[in-house]
This record gives structure tokens, C-alpha cells and sequence, in this order.
């Protein structure tokens, strides 16, 4: 980027936008015709719908207006994230769900359990570690989904109830590996433990079905870029009662996440300083899409898409990295490059011919898997296309693979609901 110079171009006056460019290799990089295809598991793509409704002029976010709109998504989320209790909506990346979520139920020194999911279950955990936390991070094979097992074995064993709080990623987006959570809250409940049950539903909300009341999670947290179609920068938080009870004592210093100025402002239909007005705009039509296409239809089509993929990986002779079919993400596929071939040189093949930006291999899977992102706002041809991009670019990287892939993937797109 640091090496590309861009000019405006005039064509007569007309296009005083337009705009080339000269970068390293001294081409001229102007526009490329049709529509990039964005198949990252977020950030994913923003319907026109959405981005119209963004683009309004910004209201006065202490008027009466906005007082109505806040109410409306406040209803929304709970009914997103299957609450009667609190909701919270940040102006933040995921990361800040994160935060937020330690910040206000929990105390320096109190121990959390965490998993050795992949990535994004490894950053929550560094989070804890920050803010003086005792982070029990058990090793985990990311290939598989955690199991209510040993969480039950985990608590079995803490007989003095040290642990405060478990902290679970519903889709581990780096792996494309989904945990159970119903069964977790189920094995938490029977275990008789007080650990509260924390969930990161960042790539999983909107994506897999998440019942937060009934299955007894106390805070459930997701961002806007990923099922919910927004741009970047909304983070959403469902607190329990249990973990608004824990916030009334827990004495981790909080300010810009405190659950007790959000919740007084809220109430009102406020937020304690300027919320991303526009994000919300689009929140209020995403959900609105949402809802008339079915939140159950949603989760079937995301449903449909994974295996329609992972047809398609087995078609070419690639692995898929999860392990158990069952527990196979609706929301992305990682898929294992063979030995010798690197995935993000692959990547950069497929973006460069064709347009397309697959998600890159994150900590240790960095060149070893590449992600193909089949969540959000997609529909069937969409992820024909994308997958017939990633079989034109096996193809022109040299990485030894079948073919087929998308018609595998077709035919399950042209099965019936029960044969899939
Ligand atoms: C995307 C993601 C996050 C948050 O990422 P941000 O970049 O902070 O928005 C957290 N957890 C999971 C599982 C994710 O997929």
C-alpha cells in the first residue's frame, strides 16, 4: 500500500472520482468490472439495502427519534440473541464485546476457564490475562469442538469453586469448528457448579441457532460484520441475571463498558456518549432482512452453504480442518493446503486473477489453510462462484487437487431440504 501513488483521472470532466494508481510493479490498477467477491468470514458483505438505509443524514442522538430507534433495536437483539434480560450495543469491534464482557462481571484474580479453541478463543483469553485474571487455558485440539464432557471434568475437579466463570467461542472462525454450547449450559447446569457461561457468538449469531435464556448462558456476545451484514463497528452484548448480578460486585475498573451507565441510559433510550448513529440505521434494516426471510430459513441456507463447500473441498482431495462433519461451521470453511503449498500464496493467486478475498490462515494455521467465508449476505450462485474461483485458482497455483468441486457442490444445492 505505502508504495502506491493515485491521481484523479478526467474523462472530460465527467468522472472526477475515478482515480489510477501506480504501484510497485509500475501497472495501473483503475477499475475492475463486476463485483469483488467478498468471502472472508468477516467482515462480510453489506446488503444495498443496508448500505441505503446508512447513508441518511445523522440525527441528534439525545432527540426523540432516536430515543424510539434505540428501543427498537434494543427489542431486536433480544430477540436475536433469544434474551428477555439485557442487551448492550458498543460502538467496538467484537474485541470490545470481549472487554466489556470481563470488565464488568469479574474481579483481579479470579480464575476463568478457557479452551485452546484456535484464535479467536486464544485472544479472549489473552484479554483475561491483561486485566489480571487467572486464565486457565487448557490445551485443546482445534480440529474439534469442546466437549460438555470435560467441561463437567473441569468443574468436578474444582472443589472449592474457585472458577468464577467459562469462557466458550461458539464458532471458532480460524478453524471453522463449532462447540455445542446447548450441551455445555446443559453439563454446567447438572454439574451444579456457579461457573458462569460465557459465550463468544461473534461468527455464530444469525449463522447457527443460539438460545441465550434457554440455554442458561449468561453473557453472549457477537460484532456487527459478520452474520448481522453490517460494517465493522458495532459490538453486542446479552447479560444474564446472574451476570448482571456478578457486575453489581465484580471490581475489575470499567468506564467506557460499564453495564450500570448503559443500562441507566438505555432505559431512557439513550447511550451514555455518542453511539455510531449510522451503524445503527443499518442495524434496524438488517434485522429487518432477517426477520423477512426467517431466522430458521437463515440458518438453513448457512446450513446448506457449509456443506454444499465442504462437497466441494472433498470433490478437489482437500481436507477439510475440522474434524467431525457434525461439527462443521455454517458460518466458514478452513481447508488444509497439501505439504509444500502455501495457502496464502494461493490467496493472493485467486484475489489477483480474480477478484476474490478468501480468508488467511490466522496463528498457526498462517499458510497452512485458507478460509473460504459462506455467511452473511449470500446467496447460491454466489457461493458457485466463489467456490469456482478457489477451483480455477488450485489450478493456476499448481496445487495437485480433483475437479469437480462445484458441481459436488451443486448437487447438494439441488438436493431437497430432508436428503441434505
Ligand atoms: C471476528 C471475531 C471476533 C472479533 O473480532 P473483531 O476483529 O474484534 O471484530 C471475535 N471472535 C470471533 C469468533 C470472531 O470470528
Amino acid at each position: 500500500m505505502e508504495d502506491r501513488v493515485c491521481w484523479p483521472l478526467r474523462f472530460g470532466g465527467k468522472l472526477p472520482f475515478a482515480a489510477a494508481c501506480r504501484i510497485r510493479t509500475e501497472s495501473i490498477v483503475t477499475y475492475r468490472s463486476g463485483r469483488h467477491f467478498l468471502q472472508l468470514p468477516g467482515p462480510t458483505n453489506t446488503p444495498e439495502r443496508v448500505l441505503r438505509a446508512m447513508s441518511k443524514p445523522t440525527i441528534d442522538h439525545r432527540g426523540p427519534d432516536f430515543q424510539a430507534l434505540t428501543r427498537r433495536l434494543l427489542d431486536g437483539m433480544r430477540e436475536v440473541f433469544k434474551t428477555e434480560h439485557a442487551t448492550f450495543i458498543y460502538p467496538a469491534s467484537g474485541s470490545g464485546a470481549w472487554e466489556a464482557t470481563i470488565a464488568n462481571t469479574l474481579s483481579p484474580g479470579d480464575r476463568v476457564l478457557a479452551f485452546e479453541q484456535g484464535f479467536f478463543a486464544g485472544k479472549w483469553a489473552q484479554i483475561g490475562r491483561r486485566f489480571g485474571l487467572d486464565v486457565d487455558l487448557r490445551p485443546w485440539s482445534m480440529r474439534e469442538g469442546v466437549t460438555p464432557e470435560t467441561v463437567a471434568d473441569a468443574l468436578a475437579e474444582d472443589s472449592d469453586g474457585r472458577i468464577r466463570a467459562v469462557m466458550v467461542v461458539h464458532n471458532e472462525t480460524s478453524t471453522g469448528v463449532t462447540t455445542d454450547i446447548e450441551a455445555i449450559g446443559r453439563a454446567m447446569r447438572a454439574s451444579g457448579h456457579p461457573a458462569m457461561l460465557f459465550v463468544d457468538a461473534v461468527s455464530s449469531l444469525v449463522v447457527t441457532d443460539l438460545r441465550h435464556d434457554e440455554w442458561s448462558l449468561d453473557v453472549t456476545l457477537t460484532g456487527s460484520q459478520k452474520g448481522l451484514m453490517l460494517p465493522p463497528g458495532l459490538a453486542m452484548v446479552a447479560a444474564g441475571p446472574r451476570a448482571l448480578a456478578a457486575a453489581e460486585s465484580a471490581t475489575l475498573p470499567n468506564s467506557y463498558w460499564s453495564w450500570t451507565d448503559q443500562a441507566a441510559f438505555n432505559e431512557r433510550g439513550f447511550f451514555p456518549y455518542t453511539p455510531a448513529t449510522h451503524l445503527l440505521y443499518g442495524l434496524e434494516e438488517a434485522l429487518a432482512m432477517l426477520a423477512e426471510e426467517g431466522f430458521d430459513e437463515v440458518f438453513d441456507r448457512h446450513a446448506r452453504f457449509g456443506r454444499a463447500t465442504r462437497a466441494a473441498v472433498r470433490a478437489w482431495g482437500l481436507d477439510v480442518y475440522a474434524q467431525n462433519e457434525e461439527e462443521a461451521s455454517a458460518a466458514a470453511t478452513a481447508v488444509l493446503v497439501p505439504e509444500g503449498h502455501d495457502a496464502d500464496a494461493l490467496r493472493a493467486r485467486i484475489l489477483d486473477r480474480f477478484d476474490m478475498s478468501l480468508g488467511t490462515g490466522l496463528g498457526p494455521l498462517k499458510g497452512k489453510v485458507f478460509r473460504i467465508g459462506h455467511l452473511g449476505d449470500l446467496n447460491a450462485l454466489s457461493l458457485l462462484g466463489a467456490l469456482a474461483g478457489v477451483e480455477m485458482g488450485l489450478r493456476l497455483a499448481g496445487v495437485p487437487h480433483d475437479g469437480g468441486g462445484v458441481d459436488a457442490a451443486m448437487n447438494v444445492l439441488t438436493q431437497n431440504g430432508e436428503a441434505t
